[in-house]
């Protein structure tokens, strides 16, 4: 074997969505990535079919349309939904679908070795020595064949972690089985979510004509009042739950599986020369079934911050790459243990005990771990809790004869942003009536124009200023926007 051949820019670990979509997203910006699979069975069953609409936009960027066409999937027809109230609400999801996951991560990876990424399957890593640039890795290839390799950068994308240092939230697990379609034609293939007083039941349609029963609830509370196993538990809230009942005493296909499902943050996703991505990274609660397109988008993030660091060895970038991955790391977490939160708070039983501790809980871990992440977190959930929307002004209020400037509450900051793949600072604009500082509005920069509305400026001048550099429709928009959230005020 050639020198060149054991020579990679990144190791990626880990052939979930989350390690093919880095590999893919490295391959695209022209790196040479090795991706190194553990499991021998291939397609292999994996939990998470339910995806998000969100999920085909990345999928698009990636370019993986055509590759994934063929994999079995069931368009959702549809979730009756018993959350707020005792009747069931009938939601529609466009975009949305459940698909045959192993089937779906097989066609990633086909894709991702069809486009350049080197594969070894089943392997495992035995060592890794050597320093960030440069590191020495030795796999265990097949039954015996040992392989020593050198990558610049290693990502760790190889699925939940069993010690993830920060809790999100309080502890869940998740258990499930699965029955005949056919059995439940009441059901008319809808998916069904339904709260109950400990936990929450999901089921839904899979290809082949299955038919999932999934319960979410506190581990220990469920042992303590239901003894007697992981299939008892199941039958027991079928029995107990408005939508399921008739699928309490169904055969079941297969022996009941149970998982953790606990939302998290790894405090050491980002060492020096290594990362972790997806679940090995954070894991979210089930309840938005959005932890693919989160671990998906999450990757795409990363693999800029690779980027960054193997392309620009200028001092500085490898903190504003780690700045940035961290940043978008807390930012995936907060915002789906604010919005989770809010939804359990929701809830007909919100009452009680299982639902009262994930209404309102705080992130917690060993804090000698990463006092400043576990800070960033809480902050940034601060600050979610207590964004409130502005009003939206009308344009008619604006008066074209008096000139603009930034509102007095605004502030000019600094922000990791992504400009042509890379991760770079940038000036944003801040202010209360913003969710988060923002750089760019319809994909141009806001700044250097701003930074001169720090002085009153006529309508007409800002228009021509924005207009210099991006379509005059798109500068009125622009300017329409800022104003009618306050962050433009007429001065007399
Ligand atoms: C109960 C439950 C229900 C869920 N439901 C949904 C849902 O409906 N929709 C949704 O979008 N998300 C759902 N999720 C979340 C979703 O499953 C995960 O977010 C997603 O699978 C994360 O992808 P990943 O690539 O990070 O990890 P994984 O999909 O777990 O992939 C990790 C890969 O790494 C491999 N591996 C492990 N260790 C090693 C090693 N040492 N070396 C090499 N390879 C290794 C594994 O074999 C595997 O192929 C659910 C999660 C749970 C717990």
């Amino acid at each position: 074997m050639r020198d060149s051949d054991s020579l990679f820019d990144s190791l990626v670990l880990g052939a979930g969505p989350a390690g093919v979509s880095a590999a893919l997203r490295l391959r695209q910006l022209g790196y040479r990535v090795l991706l190194v699979e553990r499991s021998a069975v291939w397609p292999r069953p994996q939990v998470g079919e339910a995806l998000t609409p969100g999920v085909r936009n990345i999928i698009e960027l990636l370019d993986a349309n055509d590759a994934l066409a063929s994999v079995p999937h069931v368009a959702r027809a549809g979730s009756r939904v018993l959350w707020r109230g005792r009747a069931p609400d009938l939601l529609q999801q466009a975009g949305s679908a459940i698909v045959d996951r192993g089937r779906f991560d097989a066609a990633l990876l086909g894709l991702a070795r069809h486009r350049g990424v080197e594969l070894e399957q089943p392997a495992r890593l035995l060592e890794v020595t050597g320093a960030a640039g440069d590191w020495r890795v030795s796999l265990l290839c097949g039954a015996a064949r040992p392989r020593q390799v050198r990558a610049r950068f290693i990502l760790d994308a190889s699925g939940r972690n069993a010690a993830p240092g920060i809790r999100c939230a309080p502890r869940l697990a998740a258990l499930w089985g699965e029955v005949d379609q056919s059995a439940l034609p009441e059901l008319d293939g809808a998916t069904q979510v339904e709260a109950l007083e400990h936990g929450w039941l999901w089921a839904g349609c899979l290809p082949g004509r299955r038919y999932r029963l999934m319960l979410v609830c506190d581990p220990h509370a469920a042992r303590r009042t239901q003894p007697a196993g992981p299939e008892a538990r199941l039958r027991a809230a079928c029995a107990a739950s408005q939508l399921l009942r008739a699928a309490a005493e169904l055969p079941l296909l297969g022996s009941v599986q149970v998982c953790a499902a606990t939302p998290y943050l790894a405090p050491d996703s980002w060492q020096e020369g290594r990362m972790k991505l997806g679940d090995a990274a954070f894991a979210l609660d089930p309840v938005s079934s959005s932890g693919v397109e989160k671990a998906m988008r999450f990757s795409l993030q990363a693999a800029v911050a690779v980027h960054t660091v193997l392309s620009d060895d200028r001092s500085g970038r490898q903190a504003l790459a780690r700045r940035f991955f961290e940043g978008r790391l807390v930012e995936a977490c907060a915002r789906h243990a604010h919005w989770t939160e809010a939804y359990y708070g929701q809830a007909w039983c919100a009452d009680q005990p299982f639902w009262q501790a994930r209404s309102r809980c705080e992130p917690s871990g060993d804090d000698a771990l990463r006092p400043d992440l576990l800070a960033a977190l809480s902050m940034e959930r601060a600050r979610l809790a207590g964004y409130q929307p502005p009003e939206l002004r009308p344009l008619a209020a604006l008066n074209p004869a008096l000139p603009l400037r930034l509102h007095g509450g605004a502030a000019i900051v600094e922000l990791p942003c992504v400009v042509d793949d890379r991760v770079c600072l940038h000036t944003a604009l801040d202010h209360p009536h913003l969710e988060r500082p923002l750089a760019f509005l319809e994909n141009e920069a806001l700044f250097p124009h701003l930074a001169r509305m720090a002085q009153p400026l006529p309508l007409t001048q800002l228009l021509n200023m924005l207009a210099a550099s991006m379509p005059g429709h798109k500068a009125q928009r622009i300017a329409a926007w800022l104003w009618q959230r306050g962050l433009l005020e007429n001065v007399a």
